[in-house]
C-alpha cells in the first residue's frame, strides 16, 4: 500500500534525464564480418568503396540504340547481344541496334534503351513504335550511391535494411562497438529457479528469466549470477563479482523498504547508488548508480514492475551505453478507450492494453484486465501500454488516451 505523498516522487522523464546525462557510450570497437553483424552498432560511418551501380546498365529488356540512327520507319538490324554479366564487346556497326537485357552494361555509344514491348522484330531487323528520349531506361553509374559517399553514420543498429545495403557495396567487414556485458541476478529467499520443485512459501524466479531474455534481444552479453539469498554476505559477494565482470549490473528485488532488503546497505558500502521513488505505476522503487566500476540498476521485485522499469528506464540506458544513437521507443498514439480504466491521480500509469484499428481506421484500446503488479499475463495478452498522465483519474469508455505500442522486446 502506498502511504506516502506523491508530490515527492520523481517523474519518469526527470529520472531518465538524470541517468542518461551521467552515461557515455562505450569506446571500444571491433571489426567483424557482415554475416556476424546483425544487431550490432556501427562505430564509425560506413563509406562506399564503389559507385552503385558500378557501371551504366539497362533498366529493361530491349534494345540499346543510338538515337541519331533511329530511322523514321525502317527496321534496324541487330549487331549483337549484351546480357547481365556478359557485356557486348564486339564491333557495333553503323545503323544497327544491340539486343540488351536488364542489368547488362550499356554498349559504348548507346544513348537509350527501348523496351522490347515497343519493338517489332522481323527478318530485316527491329522496328520501334515509340518516342525515344535520350537516356531512357539507362541506370547511370553512381546514380544510387557515389564512391566515397557516407552510406551509414556511426551509431546505427545493423539489421535487415542496412546489412544488404553494405553487401551491395561489397563491404565484407564493419567496425562496430563492442557488446555490452551485463551481469544479472535476482534477490529473494522465496525464489526458486525453474526446473526445481516449489517448496511451500516459494515462488519461481520470473525476473531473471525476463531480464536475461530482453538483454539477449538487445544484443548484450549476459553474465547470469543466479538467485542470491537475502543475506548481507551473499549480496555483497554477488555485487562484487558482478561489478568486476560487467559494464552494467542489474538486480531485481530488495530495492523497496522491507525487512530483508539489505541491498541499500551493501550498495552504500560498494558505490554510489541512488534509491529513487518514481512517479510511475507499476514500478515505483528503482535504484540507479555506480559501483566501483560498473553501472547499477536495481529493479523492483514484482515482475510486472521489473519488466516495466527495465523497458522504460534500463532499455534507453543500455541503448546509450551501447552507442545506439537513434534509439527510441515507438511514438505514443491517441486511441479511444473501449473499456473503463481505473486510476488514481499521482503517478504516470503504464497499464497494459490491446489496441487495434476499427473500420474507420481509428485506433481503439481495451484493458487487458487486472493491472496488479503480480499479474504478468497482462503483458502476454497486451500489445501496448496505455499511458495515463500523472494527474489523470479513472477513464470512462469513449475518452481519448495515449497508447505506446510494445516494441520488439515485448511483442509476440
Ligand atoms: P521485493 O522487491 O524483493 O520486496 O519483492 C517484491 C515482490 O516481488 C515480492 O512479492 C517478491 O516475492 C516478488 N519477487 C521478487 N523477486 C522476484 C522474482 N525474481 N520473480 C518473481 N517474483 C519476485
Ligand atoms: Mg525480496
Amino acid at each position: 500500500m502506498d502511504h506516502c505523498s506523491t508530490s515527492d516522487l520523481i517523474s519518469l522523464e526527470q529520472a531518465l534525464d538524470n541517468m542518461l546525462s551521467l552515461l557515455s557510450p562505450l569506446q571500444q570497437t571491433e571489426s567483424i564480418t557482415l554475416t556476424a553483424a546483425a544487431g550490432r552498432i556501427t562505430a564509425t560511418p560506413v563509406i562506399s568503396p564503389i559507385d552503385v551501380p558500378p557501371f551504366d546498365n539497362a533498366a529493361m529488356d530491349g534494345y540499346a540504340v543510338r538515337i541519331a540512327e533511329l530511322p523514321a520507319n525502317a527496321p534496324l538490324p541487330v549487331s549483337g547481344k549484351a546480357f547481365a554479366g556478359v557485356a557486348f564487346n564486339g564491333e557495333w556497326s553503323a545503323n544497327s541496334c544491340i539486343r540488351i537485357m536488364t542489368g547488362a552494361p550499356i554498349p559504348a555509344g548507346a544513348d537509350a534503351v527501348i523496351m522490347q514491348e515497343q519493338a517489332e522484330v522481323n527478318e530485316q531487323g527491329v522496328r520501334f513504335n515509340a518516342v525515344v528520349h535520350a537516356g531512357q531506361h539507362i541506370r547511370l553509374a553512381g546514380e544510387d550511391i557515389r564512391q566515397g559517399a557516407e552510406v551509414l553514420p556511426a551509431g546505427v543498429m545493423l539489421g535487415a535494411t542496412q546489412l544488404p545495403l553494405l553487401a551491395s557495396l561489397g563491404v565484407a567487414k564493419v567496425q562496430v562497438i563492442r557488446k555490452l556485458k551485463v551481469a544479472i541476478f535476482s534477490t529473494g529467499d522465496e525464489l526458486q529457479p525453474i526446473g526445481q520443485p516449489l517448496q511451500p512459501d516459494q515462488i519461481y524466479d520470473t525476473n531473471r528469466f525476463a531480464v536475461h531474455l530482453m538483454l539477449s534481444q538487445l544484443g548484450c552479453e549476459v553474465i547470469d549470477l543466479g538467485i542470491i539469498r537475502d543475506t548481507p554476505n551473499a549480496l555483497r559477494a554477488a555485487f562484487q563479482q558482478a561489478d568486476s565482470q560487467a559494464d552494467v549490473v542489474i538486480s531485481s528485488g530488495g530495492v523497496s523498504v522491507g525487512e530483508a532488503d539489505y541491498t541499500q546497505q551493501i550498495l552504500d558500502e560498494l558505490g554510489q547508488v541512488n534509491f529513487g521513488k518514481l512517479a510511475i505505476k507499476p514500478g515505483k522503487p528503482f535504484a540507479f548508480g555506480k559501483l566501483s566500476k560498473a553501472w547499477f540498476c536495481g529493479l523492483p521485485g514484482n515482475p510486472v514492475s521489473a519488466v516495466l522499469t527495465f523497458y522504460q528506464l534500463v532499455q534507453p540506458l543500455l541503448a546509450k551505453l551501447a552507442g545506439h544513437s537513434g534509439w527510441h521507443l515507438p511514438p505514443r498514439l491517441t486511441a479511444r478507450a473501449l473499456t473503463p480504466l481505473k486510476k488514481t491521480p499521482g503517478r504516470l500509469d503504464f497499464q497494459r492494453g490491446v489496441f487495434s484499428s476499427n473500420a474507420q481506421g481509428e485506433l481503439e484500446v481495451s484493458t487487458t484486465g487486472h493491472q496488479g503488479s503480480h499479474v504478468f499475463s497482462s503483458y502476454s495478452q497486451g500489445n501496448c501500454f496505455i499511458v495515463l498522465e500523472r494527474e489523470r483519474g479513472s477513464v470512462a469508455v469513449g475518452e481519448r488516451v495515449k497508447i505506446e505500442p510494445f516494441n520488439a522486446l515485448l511483442r509476440s
